[in-house]
């Protein structure tokens, strides 16, 4: 897991994780956040300190508790927001996904909360969740970045480490066939795939889910590009509440 927020506007590409903007995959190293108020269209970015170069970061569980949630108060403004695991060590989550995935006649929505359908989209072979889209807006509102890792992942307190984005960085099963590689499991059972198979090609008969069928794997999803902070659009199958 790691590294989110650069320390200094010096830093390269390998100090840093990344950040999702219309579409596309950003490195954030230093000179992205120095670049920012250009980037953002807005002066009121100013995350160094522009004599040091010194990059505003949250450096304890307490400020990382303070920055990462929607209500983030006005002295975090322009902080690059950074959870560490040792912040989680303790936290479990578990996920329970049918053994024999069950197709239903009309998809289920994502949502939030007890009578909507779940946030989470589904699990990559390590365990970690594809979750929600990550509020860009609410996190740019405050002026904060709440980078993900290279990886497409980042930490709150609530949730753990999670990801964003499918960069291609986790286990992957290859398939002999060139289609997309299996990257994981959505929450209905059925699994998960890589934007583009072998040949680099996205698939162009994906239903309003994302999945479609093949005689090899049968009904699967394909995963949205990195840069669009999702994964799949919606539950073809059944879950378990
Ligand atoms: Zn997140
Ligand atoms: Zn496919």
């Amino acid at each position: 897991m790691g590294p989110w927020c650069p320390s200094n506007i010096s830093d390269d590409a390998s100090k840093g994780g990344i950040w999702l903007e219309g579409g596309k995959v950003y490195d954030v190293d230093g000179a992205f956040i120095k670049n920012l108020a250009t980037f953002y269209n807005n002066t009121t970015w100013q995350m160094h300190n522009s004599t040091t170069g010194d990059i505003k970061k949250t450096l304890t569980q307490a400020e990382c508790q303070a920055a990462a949630n929607p209500n983030v108060g006005a002295e975090y403004k322009n902080y690059c927001v950074e959870c560490l695991p040792s912040y989680v060590s303790t936290l479990t989550k578990t996920i329970y996904i049918p053994v024999t995935p069950v197709k239903l006649t009309s998809p289920v929505s994502f949502g939030a909360g007890p009578m909507a359908g779940p946030s989470v989209r589904g699990i990559a072979f390590n365990g970690v969740v594809f979750d929600a889209p990550a509020p860009v807006s609410a996190i740019l509102g405050a002026y904060t970045l709440a980078p993900f890792d290279d990886a497409g992942g980042h930490i709150n307190l609530g949730a753990g480490y999670h990801y964003h984005a499918a960069t291609g960085k986790t286990t992957k099963i290859v398939q002999t066939d060139g289609h997309a590689a299996m990257i994981g499991y959505a929450l209905d059972g059925f699994g998960i795939y890589e934007n583009l198979n072998a040949a680099g090609v996205e698939d162009t008969d994906l239903d309003a889910s994302r999945g479609h069928y093949d005689s090899v794997r049968g009904y699967h999803y394909h995963v949205a590009k990195a840069g669009t902070n999702s994964f799949i659009n919606s539950l073809a199958g059944a879950y378990v509440k």
